[in-house]
């Protein structure tokens, strides 16, 4: 029967009653010209056939359906081999849609010589594992080796079924927005229902709650969490939140690409690395819809396809994540670094890395505190780009994080308004953003306008916008408010402990240094490392570091050097 397109189950007639009651992990393959199909059919049948069903379909659309039925069924796929050049659904868009049915499937796409630019596109767009060329002939030598290692990758990593959270909540109710973005932030998969839909209903009358106090999370064991705080949501949906013991090599704080980097870097190096978040690994990054300047991702990557990437990395090598643990204070007794948390525990280390980046401003126009999260947003584009569809969206900013936010929104958005105190974008804005911007006819750019004041009393309903340099007002209505107005370090906790400069930076290595000397208490002969604060073995990186570049590279490269130099301080400890 795997001659028949799109037939997910195996009902050959030699399949054993025990291969029935545990199905075998299928390996799917689509390709719209029925020869191409069934001879890759044949091929991947001759090899794998005994261990894996071989499903093939002949379009985009007949293999979405088989995986939805097979996830129904709850069977597992281990590879989706797809070809480029279909019509209605190209490869790279197929398997754009596969990853949301089977996210942990390998993928590898099959094109003809002409089409490996598209190949490579899609190495970042889908986290495509390979592209094969067209034909594959032998086999043995084209394409067995592929599926062998593709088949590797998908057995040496975690393929049960992925567990799913279900939220019910309401699109302006604050604390429901901010527990999707919690979710989305940590990579968490979940199902959102409106309490204004059926499904939505009934899985509160299921839940025996009546809605009142929103959102209602079903975690993946049953568990039903009203209003849930991030640490009791994180340990019902598998992040750890616990150290496993007290005293690391290194304990780094903050999980933006500073500290990811020191985590892969301290914990592949052999140091015992944990790293602690307050929020969700990837920091600021993690919240762009593409970062097009970072080293190696000619077509760009998003931030969350990155953070991905890094934590796995990370946990490849050994290091501990802890997520929602906030750190409230570093304190230095001897030799140890012992770093509180805020709800009263404690770890110790040797070496501190300092990574926590920094945090959005507040827009504090008249109104706005009243909406936030029913309307206005900080930095959840991401999140919210979905019920942001035919809606007329503000942006706030004149930054990259800005525009990137607008290029994501104005996909579904009717139109998108940047909003810019100055008078021209090319002061914040990388050129190439800027050209981006300008080529979409949906966003429009409002120079020298801020917003005076914001209305609405269930959620966002009008803003005032104020040109900067007439005064003139004008009242417009809106829904949406995306703000991005800088960012501050959030470092007050530990004022009394390292030096840091008039914004809360943090200082470092050479400007530390007032007239060639180290500064007042410094305890060694030595001057401090590059990246060192005023407490020797105390470390700092990215974007918290004062004079840092606010850059993903320079971060991730300055949590790479970090360690280097903990390795040198532990050298001599
Ligand atoms: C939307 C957006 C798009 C961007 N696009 C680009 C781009 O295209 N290219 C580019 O090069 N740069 C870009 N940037 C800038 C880039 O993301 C930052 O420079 C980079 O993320 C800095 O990394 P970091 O690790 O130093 O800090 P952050 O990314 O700010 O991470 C710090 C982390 O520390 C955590 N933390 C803070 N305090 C504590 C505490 N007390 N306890 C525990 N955890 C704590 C935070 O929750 C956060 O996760 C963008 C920024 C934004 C916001």
């Amino acid at each position: 029967m795997d001659d028949a397109p799109a037939a997910p189950a195996d009902s050959r007639p030699d399949a054993s009653q025990e291969s029935r009651a545990r199905p075998r992990p299928a390996i799917v393959t689509v390709d719209d010209d029925p020869d191409v199909s069934r001879a890759v059919a044949r091929d991947l049948r001759r090899h794998y056939g005994e261990n894996y069903r071989i499903v093939r379909a002949e379009s985009g659309e007949a293999g979405l359906e088989a995986l939805r039925e097979m996830k129904l069924r709850g069977d597992l796929v281990s590879v989706i081999l797809a070809d480029y050049r279909m019509p209605q659904l190209n490869g790279i868009e197929f398997l754009e849609r596969a990853m949301d049915i089977y996210p942990g499937a390998r993928r590898a796409l099959l094109t003809a010589y002409a089409d490996t630019g598209a190949a490579i596109e899609a190495i970042n767009v889908v986290d495509l594992d390979y592209y094969l060329l067209k034909p594959w002939d032998p086999p043995e030598e084209k394409l067995y080796p592929v599926v062998d290692s593709l088949l590797q990758a998908w057995l040496s990593s975690d393929h049960k079924p992925v567990p799913e959270t279900k939220v019910v909540g309401h699109r302006w109710s604050a604390r429901s927005s901010e527990v999707r973005e919690f979710l989305a932030r940590n990579q968490v998969p979940y199902k959102w229902f409106s309490i204004d839909d059926q499904v939505g209903r009934e899985l509160l009358a299921a839940a025996q709650t009546d809605g009142q106090r929103l959102p209602v999370v079903v975690a993946p064991d049953g568990a039903v969490l009203i209003e849930p705080s991030e640490p009791d949501l994180a340990s019902h949906v598998g992040l750890a939140t616990t150290p496993s013991t007290d005293f690391y090599d290194l304990i780094v704080i903050g999980g933006g690409p500073a500290g990811l980097g020191a985590a892969v870097y301290g914990a592949s190096e052999g140091l015992r690395t944990v790293l602690v978040e307050r929020t969700a690994t990837g920091g600021q990054a993690g919240q762009s819809s593409r970062i097009e300047n970072y080293l190696g991702f000619p077509d760009g990557v998003s931030g969350a396809q990155l953070t991905d990437r890094a934590r796995r990395q990370a946990q490849k090598f050994g290091a501990e994540i802890l997520t929602t643990r906030d750190v409230t204070g570093l304190e230095v007794t001897g030799s140890a670094r012992t770093v509180h948390f805020a709800d009263g525990s404690s770890i110790s280390a040797h070496t501190v890395i300092l990574a926590t980046g920094v945090a959005y401003r507040k827009l504090t126009a008249e109104g706005v505190a009243n909406v936030t999260g029913r309307g206005v947003f900080y930095g959840s584009a991401l999140t919210e780009a979905t019920s942001c569809i035919d809606e007329d969206i503000y942006i706030v900013g004149g930054a990259n994080s800005a525009g990137q936010a607008a290029v994501y929104l104005a996909k579904g958005a009717r139109s998108v308004t940047i909003l810019v105190r100055s008078d021209s974008l090319a002061k914040s804005m990388s050129h190439y953003l800027i050209e981006q911007v300008e080529n979409i006819p949906a966003i429009k750019v409002r120079t020298c306008t801020e917003v005076a004041e914001a209305y609405g009393t269930d959620h966002l309903e009008r803003l005032t916008l104020r040109n900067s340099m007439t005064g003139e007002t004008e009242t417009v209505p809106a829904q949406y408010l995306f703000v991005f107005i800088g960012a501050a370090p959030l470092t007050e906790w530990l004022a009394d402990v390292v030096e840091r400069d008039d914004h809360g930076f943090v200082l470092a290595g050479p400007d530390l240094l007032v007239d060639g000397r180290p500064p007042a208490g410094w305890p060694l002969d030595r001057p401090p490392y590059h990246l060192e604060s005023s407490v020797p073995g105390v470390f700092v990186a990215g974007d918290v570091r004062a004079e840092s570049a606010k850059r993903v590279a320079s971060a991730v490269g300055e949590g790479a050097m970090a360690v280097m130099l903990v390795h040198r301080y532990l050298e001599k400890l």
